[in-house]
């Protein structure tokens, strides 16, 4: 029975459909999904209140075929080995879809972040790195953290300032973590880049006129109703750039309940009644909904689920309306609602292609800690120089005066968050092409997610191919 697969197992049930069509040696196969190694810990904690609590805790590497390996801290009550070896299994296939050179990794904490003060959570934060650390299991060449559901900046800050302190001096220490404040080394533009991502891989998917049409749905964002779950970091991010290009956001679900509007709803309204009252529901002239599970089943053009694994199952499937499902968080359709879900003609846009936003930015941030200067430091005042000057030769050979504000705006440099923006769109434009040409090439009954295991198993490959271990 599909629905008692584990997430590993599901993760792994997807490999084997793409590895099967995509022809290589079993063995070679197996070595690519395989978990390389998984550290379980546990440590004690000592709580404001005195008492003392035992925390248990992860750290799975997934691929070792590329140095480091990377992959988010989770804090969650469903933290398990599973868990961590699930999700660093899918961050190996993701980095390889969006090609950076990172194997796959993750972590977890057992915790419900809310259960713990500020004081607490920095302890369990700094003795887990220390734990890590003793391992050989962080470190800028080894295996590089990042954030993730229940961690955010913070947890990054004390993590790189605990390596810090243990690693005497190491030129590179920043790079043992991405994701962190700017001030200490972090990267503008990371904060919002997994949504940013999530809504570049949309707009692809929903530019494409031939996908629409089968789905009968026009061309582009505009007007396109969407639901999404989880306004954490990853479903604000998406939901305000959906919305900025004029998608509706008619229901909008937190673990507390769900609202809805079909004339849509102002996320930042929103956020803020949230931040006043504690709570999503009771927003003016929104409809409450009891549960966020049944916001999934409400008629939109687009389901977002940004929350957490297993939110679409073989039991809610069949009453799904949406016409495309955006995973935005890691593994919320499970393997039976895949097939209930492919069955009815919904096209998914995989977690493993549309959540890569966060890595490729992690990627920026450790190339940023490893060359030690702001990507855009040194050429940013050189281009606009050179820009006004062509500007300036324009207005001469031409008679025609450009307006101040033309030329601000066309002799403009690019800064870091400029360029960390573009290089995003581009690494999420070109691997949503990639992986829908190999959905293309294998014929109709491939889906996406086949289509990018397929793309992903590709590119390790390569890496594996020049060893001539395997023939
Ligand atoms: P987060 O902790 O910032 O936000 C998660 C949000 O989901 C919280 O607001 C929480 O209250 C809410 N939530 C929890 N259970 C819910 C439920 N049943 N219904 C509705 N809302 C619920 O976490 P995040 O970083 O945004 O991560 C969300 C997902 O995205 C996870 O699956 C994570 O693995 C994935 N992801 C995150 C990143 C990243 O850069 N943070 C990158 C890739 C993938």
């Amino acid at each position: 029975m599909t629905a008692q697969l584990s997430f590993l197992d599901q993760v792994n049930r997807s490999f084997d459909r793409a590895a099967a069509l995509a022809g290589y040696d079993p063995h070679l196969m197996n070595q690519i999904k395989e978990c390389n190694s998984v550290y379980r810990l546990t440590f004690p904690l000592k709580r404001d209140d005195g008492s003392m609590e035992v925390i248990e805790a992860w750290r799975a590497e997934h691929s070792h075929h590329k140095l480091p390996t990377k992959g988010g801290i989770r804090y969650s009550l469903m933290a398990s080995e599973d868990e961590v070896m699930a999700l660093a299994a899918l961050m190996t296939f993701k980095c390889a879809i969006v090609e950076v050179p990172f194997g796959g990794a993750k972590g977890g904490i057992r915790i419900d972040r809310r259960s713990y003060s500020r004081g607490e959570l920095e302890r369990i934060t700094r003795r887990y790195t220390f734990e890590l650390v003793k391992k050989l299991f962080i470190g800028p060449g080894v295996d590089v953290p990042a954030p993730d559901y229940g961690t955010g900046p913070t947890e990054m800050a004390w993590i790189v300032d605990t390596f810090k302190s243990l690693s005497g001096g190491e030129l590179n220490a920043e790079a043992c973590v991405t994701g962190k404040p700017i001030a200490q080394g972090g990267i503008r533009g990371r904060l919002e880049a997994t949504g940013r991502g999530v809504y570049y891989g949309v707009r692809e998917a929903c530019g494409v006129e031939e996908d629409m049409k089968a789905l009968g749905l026009s061309t582009g964002i505009e007007g396109k109703r969407v639901v999404l779950q989880g306004l954490g970091n990853v479903g604000y991010n998406a939901a305000r750039f959906l919305a900025n290009d004029g998608a509706l956001l008619v229901g909008l679900a937190e673990y507390e309940g769900a609202i809805a509007d079909p004339d849509g709803l102002d996320l930042e309204a929103v956020i803020e009644h949230r931040r006043e009252t504690g709570s999503i529901l009771g927003f003016p002239g929104a409809t409450d909904l009891p549960s966020s599970a049944e916001a999934l089943e409400m008629d939109c053009d687009i389901l977002v689920p940004a929350a957490l694994e297993n939110q679409i199952t073989e039991e809610n499937a069949g009453r799904i309306q949406a016409r495309m499902i955006a995973e935005a968080a890691n593994g919320p359709t499970t393997a039976a609602a895949d097939e209930i879900l492919l069955e009815k003609g919904v096209t998914i846009l995989p977690d493993l292609f549309l959540n890569a936003g966060g890595v490729t930015v992690s990627y920026f941030e450790w190339l940023k800690n490893l060359s030690h200067v702001r990507f855009g430091r040194m050429e940013k005042r050189f281009d606009e120089t050179a820009q006004r000057q062509l500007l300036s030769a324009v207005e001469q050979a031409t008679g025609q005066t450009f307006s101040d504000r033309d030329v601000s705006h066309f002799a403009s440099g690019a800064d870091e968050e400029d360029l960390v923006n573009s290089g995003l769109e581009e690494t999420m434009v070109n691997a949503f092409h990639q992986v829908r040409e190999v959905q293309k090439n294998h014929g109709s009954d491939v889906d996406l997610r086949t289509a990018a295991f397929i793309n992903a198993i590709d590119k390790i490959v390569v890496c594996y191919e020049e060893l001539g271990i395997f023939p």
